[in-house]
């Protein structure tokens, strides 16, 4: 019972009218791991979070959340999971304490509980010393924290998370990304929407990426990085004149064809060991006396990788799977 996964779906299926808003979706996400759902404007994330948290039924295939049908025991999967929207539940004339103890009491917790489980939150959400203030005040990011804080009051075992920093600041997506982890860390799975990739790398253990109803990937971040190549290593030459002596020093040095690009006087190259490349490269330029305004080790970011892997698979979704 224990080895099975938080959230097991296969070949879910959702239309709406003429709409085939799921078109035979697989998620299988670990007990304990934080998984993202990735993919374009209506690629079909939302509404498989709201057949996962029993929201709205599916019309083809089949899903268990902790352990339970959310067809079949979708109160069973209720009472153990937290949904956060995009909508703010939390009520702005209350202060942030006494909307942790409200929801405590709307989830059947008895006064001295509801206030013990609102300040164990407030702590962990480090909005202990806002406890007092109304939401109304609150920063983007607080607000969230809330939010997610109203979410986890029992403590649930799978978090259904849409578009959880949706809006906010750099400061209040930091915040919420700390909350996130926290959550995580306490042993809680998560299962998040997200349109940004660097939240999508930052948070996940691994990632869905979606589109069209249909699974495209499925990867660890790091995973679909390296599908779409290798590291390189990118040296900038200080002295555009230079740039033909760096390249011919780099091919000496590493055997491998390296690509110039004269606009902004850098030489790049695919390398299997960055770390040795570097070295043997800098032993070089430093013996050749050429100046460098930069050199260093770059990978390719989860944009380019999500750009390439979905352009491929909208070609030829079976191989790129
Ligand atoms: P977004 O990132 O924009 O929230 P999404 O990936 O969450 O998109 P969904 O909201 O799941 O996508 O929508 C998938 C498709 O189903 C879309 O084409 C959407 O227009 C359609 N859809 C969703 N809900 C309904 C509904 N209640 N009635 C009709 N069509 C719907």
């Amino acid at each position: 019972m224990t080895s099975e996964p938080a959230v097991q779906a296969s070949g879910l299926v959702k239309r709406y009218k003429s709409k085939t808003a799921l078109d035979g979706v697989d998620l299988e996400v670990p007990r304990g791991t934080v998984h993202g759902l990735l993919g374009p404007n209506g690629a079909g994330k939302t509404t498989a979070v709201r057949i996962l948290s029993t929201l709205t039924g599916a019309d083809g295939g089949s899903a268990r959340v902790a352990g339970f049908d959310v067809a079949r025991q979708p109160r069973e999967v209720r009472r153990r999971i937290g949904l956060t929207g995009q909508q703010t539940a939390v009520d702005d004339l209350m202060t942030a304490r006494q909307n942790l103890v409200m929801f405590g009491r709307l989830f059947r917790l008895d006064k001295g509980a509801a206030r013990r489980r609102a300040d164990e939150l407030l702590e962990i959400f480090g909005l202990a010393e806002a406890a007092g203030r109304a939401p109304k005040k609150f920063s983007g990011g607080m607000r969230r924290r809330l939010d997610l804080a109203a979410s986890m009051i029992l403590s649930p075992e799978v978090l259904f998370l849409d578009e959880p920093t949706t809006g906010l600041d750099p400061a209040g997506r930091r915040e919420v990304w700390e909350a996130v982890r926290s959550m995580a860390a306490s042993g809680t799975t998560v299962l998040l929407t997200t349109h940004y990739l660097d939240e999508a790398d930052k948070l996940c253990d691994r990632i869905s990426v979606i589109d069209q109803g249909r699974n495209y990937i499925e990867d660890t971040p790091a995973g679909m990085k390296r599908r779409i190549g290798d590291e390189r290593l990118e040296i900038v030459a200080a002295d555009p004149a230079e740039l033909s002596a760096l390249t011919d020093l780099v091919r000496r040095a590493l055997s491998v064809e390296p690509s110039a690009e004269e606009a902004g006087a850098s030489v790049s190259v695919p390398v299997a060991d960055g770390v040795s490349a570097l070295t043997a490269v800098a032993v070089e330029i430093r013996a050749a006396g050429i100046d460098v305004a930069d050199i260093g080790l770059r990978r390719p970011t989860l944009d380019e990788a999500f750009l390439h892997l979905t352009a491929a698979a909208a070609k030829t979704p079976e191989e790129t799977v």
